[in-house]
């Protein structure tokens, strides 16, 4: 997951993005929740169409696809379909419909992948202190593995 890692970026309200950056390293940088939706944002391209995807599972409500860097036997990503950056933009501004469609669709994607017998793991990482890194809700299903401590360090 992300670190913080850039100076100077003029983003948001409550920029925080200089506590504890290492110098001259570039990695991810967190995104800023507060920030308004990005429509170039990678996930918002894989629901155009614009980059492929591994696909597990889609409905009117949610996409789901393999993670290119997965940290787990299974590690998919769900995402809804609406332009929500975050958890707590969804949780906001979501209509009924959506957030049910697509709490459904994360149960769903779970079952289909047999991860319930064994258990498994959702993550949605809110902004800068968790390390978001994409700009359009995503939840994460890790299984596959005993999943260990639920936070590192
Ligand atoms: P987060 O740190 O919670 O924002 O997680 C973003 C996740 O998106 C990371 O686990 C990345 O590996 C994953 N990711 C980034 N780009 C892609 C992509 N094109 N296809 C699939 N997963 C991606």
């Amino acid at each position: 997951m992300a670190i913080f890692a850039r100076l100077n970026r003029p983003r948001g309200t409550h920029n925080r993005l200089d506590r504890g950056a290492p110098v001259g390293r570039f990695e991810p940088m967190p995104i800023d929740p507060t920030e308004p939706y990005d429509e170039g944002n990678i996930f918002a391209r894989i629901l155009r169409g614009e980059i492929p995807c591994k696909k597990v599972y889609e409905d009117d409500h949610a996409l789901a696809f393999h993670d290119i860097n997965p940290l787990s036997p299974t590690h998919v990503l769900v995402i809804p379909k609406g332009a929500y950056v975050s958890w707590d933009d969804f949780s906001e501004r979501g209509t009924n419909e959506e957030i049910a469609g697509f709490v459904r669709a994360v149960g769903k994607v779970a079952r289909e992948c047999g991860l319930v017998a064994d258990g498994y793991r959702l993550l949605a990482n809110v902004g800068l202190d968790s390390g978001q890194e994409v700009p359009h809700l995503h939840v994460h299903i890790f299984g596959g593995r005993p999943l260990g401590p639920m936070l590192a360090g």
